[in-house]
């Protein structure tokens, strides 16, 4: 039986276990499985049907990782790492989903987890220390330990556009793709949005689609992907060096094997930067961001690969007037999630493809029958909603998570997220984050970013038993000190001058906070280890 239809027909379930998990992504899954090595007895409660968080939701056309997937997998087990083979550098979704789902079987994950369940709200009994967790399938679960990992990028944004609702055609959002496909062929479609899912899957759509209206508010700056398939001897190569490989990535930026030019852009000659870049540029993917180490840091170093990118795109678009829509003007290279893609701006060169800048005639409404812009109306079969995600803390802000003193989160977040170490929030003991605010999270190979949180979380309820306390909980103090760390950090780059996802930019009312840790990868996973060292300094115990 499917867990679909077994979860359908399930009763409620009124239990106490020793952590809860939520989220059957990633970092649920393996959640699951580290916590349950310990010998603790896991709940874990997924909304999907199934596992896979990301992978499951986005099954757009295009959709794909942009870490190449031998990095972007679980490090944790050497045979699995050994005995899975992905087909290309950059996994499609359904070969990462299958990936996911055979992990959640090899290691019989997926027994742990309620599924077609949300998580609507988990409160502190502060005299027990234990918190309770309700779902709306009428759940009532007590659990010491209280595990969000509910993903930074899983809650759809649905812009606010006068008259949505009112559109008679289908309608989709990319994160919430149906699973049985879209078929565009002899349709008129409309894509809002060129964040990366509009960039990965205008291409594929264009090739199917009567007519693609591409509607940009902000045009992105995107890499050629540079996917290519693996054979066996590449496979035995990569597979023969995965220990290496994994410490080269622990201790790098973004959580690959990848570091930046040793130079500053500006140290280099003219001739030594366009090799460098080029380079990049073959080699594909989002390093091209990373190609020096300055490039994010200084309007000088970044304008070369600005430069470099926007003659890229020049050259492969055919008409210049809509190249030059095409070029951002409104940030820096680098200070919003790079894309990367497989022939996004040569599909401006179809002619059944036509771009409509958002900033020249803005969106009046959507109506019965389509999009109606300052300047003319658009006729539509289709909508495609590539809107991206209320980022990094929407699905914990659709929850209603009290702490102490009966303190929500969403009141002490109310001017931003502030986390200890991206884990931690003083006033609720014995909850963790996984890839949270104040971590490098959405910066870094995310996968990897799951597994050192829940290896350190892990270390953490070790160190209670040792010490036979109850509960951990950060203080104000450390809290304080991080998230001003994190401040500075973001400070002393060009990221806080755009309107990104990760400033909050794109949720009206958000507050505009730099949300990742911006110190890198490796740093922070040093700081995670001296934090664990000195006795898990910065937290309170009782
Ligand atoms: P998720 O995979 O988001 O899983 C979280 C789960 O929690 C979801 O299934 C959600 O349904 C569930 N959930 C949330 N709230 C509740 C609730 N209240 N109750 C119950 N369940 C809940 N990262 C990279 O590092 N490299 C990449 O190449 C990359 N590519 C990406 C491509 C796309 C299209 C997208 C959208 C993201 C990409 N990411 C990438 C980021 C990606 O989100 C992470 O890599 C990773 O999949 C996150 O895993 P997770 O388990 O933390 O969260």
């Amino acid at each position: 039986m499917s867990a679909r239809t077994e979860d359908a027909a399930r009763a409620n379930r009124i239990d106490t276990v020793d952590a809860v998990v939520v989220g059957a992504g990633f970092a649920g899954l393996y959640a699951v499985y580290k916590l349950r090595s310990l010998g603790l007895t896991v709940r874990g409660i997924e909304t999907a049907a199934g596992v896979g968080g990301t992978w499951y939701w986005n099954r757009y056309p295009g959709a794909r990782c942009d870490v190449e997937s031998v990095d972007y997998s679980y490090s944790f087990s050497p045979e699995l790492e050994q005995e899975w083979n992905w087909s290309e550098k950059y996994a499609t979704q359904p070969e990462i989903l299958a990936y996911i789902n055979h992990v959640a079987d090899r290691f019989d994950l997926r027994d742990h987890f309620l599924f077609e369940t949300r998580v609507t709200s988990a409160e502190l009994d502060e005299e027990s220390l234990r918190w309770e967790v309700r779902t709306d399938r009428g759940d009532v679960l007590t659990a010491q330990y209280c595990i969000f990992a509910t993903g930074a990028l899983s809650t759809a944004n649905m812009p606010n556009i006068p008259g949505r609702e009112s559109f008679s055609g289908d309608t989709h959002h990319t994160g919430h793709w149906p699973h049985e496909g879209v078929d565009f062929t002899g349709k008129k479609v409309g894509v809002i949005g060129t964040g990366s899912s509009g960039i990965q899957s205008i291409p594929l759509i264009a090739e199917q689609a009567d007519h693609l209206y591409v509607f940009q508010r902000s045009a992105n700056y995107s890499v050629p992907a540079g996917n290519m398939s693996w054979d066996d001897e590449m496979r035995r190569a990569i597979k023969a060096g995965y220990a290496e490989r994994r410490r080269l990535s622990r201790e790098s930026g973004g959580g690959s094997p990848y570091n930046a030019h040793p130079k500053s852009a500006l140290e280099v000659s003219e001739e030594e930067r366009r090799a460098a870049y080029e380079e990049r540029w073959k080699l594909g993917g989002v390093l091209f961001a990373k190609t020096f180490p300055d490039q994010t840091r200084t309007d000088a170093a970044n304008a070369t690969a600005r430069e470099f990118a926007e003659q890229k795109i020049r050259r492969l678009v055919d008409d210049p007037a809509i190249a030059e829509k095409l070029i951002p003007n409104d940030h820096p290279i680098g200070t919003k999630r790079i894309v990367t893609d497989t022939h996004y701006f040569e599909t401006y060169n179809r002619p059944n493809v036509t771009l409509v800048d958002l900033k020249e005639t803005p969106i009046e409404s959507i109506t019965r029958s389509g999009i109606t812009t300052t300047d003319t109306e658009y006729t539509l079969d289709t909508l495609v909603f590539a809107t991206g995600f209320d980022a990094m803390t929407g699905a914990l802000d659709r929850m209603r998570i009290v702490g102490r003193a009966g303190v929500s989160l969403a009141e002490c977040w109310s001017e931003g997220p502030k986390t200890y170490l991206g884990v931690g929030v003083p006033g609720f003991p014995n909850m963790f984050v996984v890839t949270g605010p104040g971590s490098p999270s959405v910066l870094a190979n995310m996968v990897l970013g799951a597994e050192q949180h829940i290896d350190w979380i892990a270390a953490c309820i070790e160190h209670l038993w040792e010490n036979d306390y109850d509960a951990i909980e950060a203080t104000v103090p450390a809290t304080d000190r991080w998230v001003e760390h994190c401040r500075e950090l973001a400070s002393t780059t060009l990221f806080p001058l755009a309107n990104s996802w990760y400033m909050g930019a794109n949720i009206p009312g958000k507050p505009r906070v730099f949300m990742p840790y911006i110190g890198g990868f490796g740093a922070y996973g040093k700081i995670l280890a001296e934090v664990a060292d000195e006795g898990f300094r910065g937290f309170d115990f009782c």
